[in-house]
């Protein structure tokens, strides 16, 4: 569950736009290096820095929230310039949740817990 430029989020940032929260966009991990403090400063806290998308949107981003990393839909451009299906939440908690969902997983074998008590809400919306 991140929205950095991991493998399982396609080595893609996960930003939404500043002010108004509406997509998750992926930003190439080379638009804003992971490693530059000072620009996860300005993403989390800004002043927002001007990235482009995958979509070709070049907006002001920041951060998304937990909540949002979650269950916040996703650009179904920038789904379509990677290759992979419109949903919400960032790529990387998708492929939690469905790791979660196997059966004979770790969590089926380990008492009450549920995959449900990790589900946001917002996704069953
Ligand atoms: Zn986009």
């Amino acid at each position: 569950m991140t929205a950095y430029p991991t493998p399982a989020n396609l080595d893609h940032w996960w930003l939404t736009t500043q002010p108004r929260w509406n997509r998750l966009h992926a930003v190439p991990r080379a638009a804003a290096d992971p490693g530059d403090e000072d620009m996860i400063e300005a993403l989390c806290g800004g002043p927002w820095p001007v990235l482009q998308a995958a979509c070709g949107l070049e907006k002001p981003m920041t951060l998304p929230g937990v909540f949002s990393r979650l269950g916040m839909q996703r650009c179904a451009h920038c789904c379509r310039k990677l290759g992979i299906a419109a949903g919400k939440g960032t790529p990387a908690n998708k492929n939690a949740v469905k790791s979660l969902k196997r059966p004979g997983s770790v969590a089926s074998t380990t008492g009450p817990v549920s995959h449900t008590d990790y589900r946001d809400p917002v996704q069953d919306a």
